[in-house]
């Protein structure tokens, strides 16, 4: 089955009770044993619950793993897989991860002892020379936020194979329509769903799959017993939005190739960052593990003031935080998402004042080049 049929087939198709073709929100705290222990699969709905075992099933299925699991939100996601580890273990993470993986790192975990050192996973060498003993998994994204930097999934996972560390990949960027890092050698694969695989701005989630039944045991273990679990009406709303992540992820990846295009030609942008362009450093390797470029660009305009005077003008993009929902949203990472990173770090990394950042949706392409004309002119 190729991947636009598994999202519409895959996991488990509607409902073998009544017939009914989409699965049932079972809105239930606990179900009724016959006799004590015994039951028909579900005990509790911290533990397990049929609409959200449907999501985890089907997005286990879609990653290519073992087991899935859904969560509260991308954060409880994380947050449950970092759960894993004991005080005194060692992490290597991606130098520009999201920010609040960094948060939950560097501010919360770091209190239970779980210690991290932060490097460019692009840069192969340095994250070899980054792992100790006492290192249990690299923690990285690829392609990142926002300038898109790509990392080699593969060569991670043979790095992480030969130090017996987890190799988990927060996929949210690309989803699993393009890419599938378990393929590629990874151990855990996680998504903010909020983003592509919700795709409505509709719903705060988390998912994780794990490659092999042992990691996957782990997890749920970990999952039952800290609790950050999805609600099933949230778990029915991605089940939905999924269904048609396909036909949303050619659209948003078209919209952004002719806008990166189009952007690329203007002289009035210094610089237009899209892994889709071959102008961009990771434009070979991401063909190598990917299926798509993704929907996502960052361009900058020159400065604050004319990044100001753009998002003031614009009519179809929506002046927001987040990204991959099917309205266009734009935002200005060194003032929004990245405002808590000190500003010489910032322009050590890249993201500069005048750096905008577009999550392309999929309205029609022509009128999103026509009002961005319009607010740049
Ligand atoms: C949004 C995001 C997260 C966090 O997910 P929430 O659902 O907001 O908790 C993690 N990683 C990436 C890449 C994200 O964009």
């Amino acid at each position: 089955m190729r991947i636009k049929t598994r999202l519409i087939h895959g996991g488990i198709d509607g409902d073998p009770h009544t017939g009914a073709v989409s699965v049932p929100i079972y809105q239930v705290s606990t179900y009724k044993q016959e006799a004590i222990g015994v039951h028909k699969g579900f005990e509790y709905s911290r533990t397990g619950n049929p609409t959200r075992h449907a999501l985890e099933t089907y997005i286990a299925e879609i990653e290519g793993g073992a087991r899935g699991f859904a969560f509260g939100s991308g954060m409880a996601a994380l947050s449950t897989i970092l759960s894993m580890f004991n005080k005194g273990d060692h992490l290597v993470v991606g130098d520009d991860v999201y920010g609040g993986t960094y948060r939950v790192v560097t501010r919360v975990f770091s209190r239970m002892g779980l210690e991290a050192t932060y490097v460019d996973t692009s840069d192969l060498a340095a994250v070899e020379a980054a792992i100790r003993p006492e290192t249990k998994a690299i923690i990285m994204e690829t392609p990142t936020n926002p300038l898109l930097k790509v990392s080699d999934i593969s060569a991670l996972a043979g790095i992480a194979k030969a130090k017996g560390v987890l190799l988990v990949v927060d996929n949210t960027f690309m989803t699993p329509y393009w890419q599938n890092p378990l393929d590629l050698g990874a151990d855990i694969v996680f998504h903010s769903a909020t983003k592509y695989l919700g795709g409505h701005s509709d719903v705060v989630a988390g998912l994780v799959v794990a490659k092999d039944a042992q990691v996957g045991e782990d997890l749920h273990f970990v999952q039952n017993a800290i609790g950050g679990v999805l609600g099933p009406q949230d778990s029915w709303l991605l089940l939905r939005g999924m269904k048609t992540l396909g036909i949303r992820m050619e659209e948003h990846e078209h919209n952004a190739r002719t806008l990166a295009k189009w952007l690329s030609e203007r002289s009035d942008i210094k610089r237009v960052i899209y892994p889709g362009l071959s102008s961009h450093s990771g434009h070979e390797l991401i063909q190598k593990q990917a299926r798509g470029f993704g929907g996502m660009i960052s361009f900058d305009v020159g400065s604050a003031e004319r990044a100001d005077e753009v998002l003031a003008k614009v009519k179809y993009y929506t002046l927001a935080e987040s990204l991959g929902a099917v309205e266009s949203l734009i935002s200005v990472p060194a003032r929004m998402t990245h405002a808590s990173i000190p500003a010489e770090r910032r322009a050590e990394l890249g993201i500069t004042d005048g750096l905008v950042r577009i999550s392309v949706g999929i309205e029609d392409v022509q009128d999103l080049i026509e009002d961005l004309d319009q607010a740049l002119s």
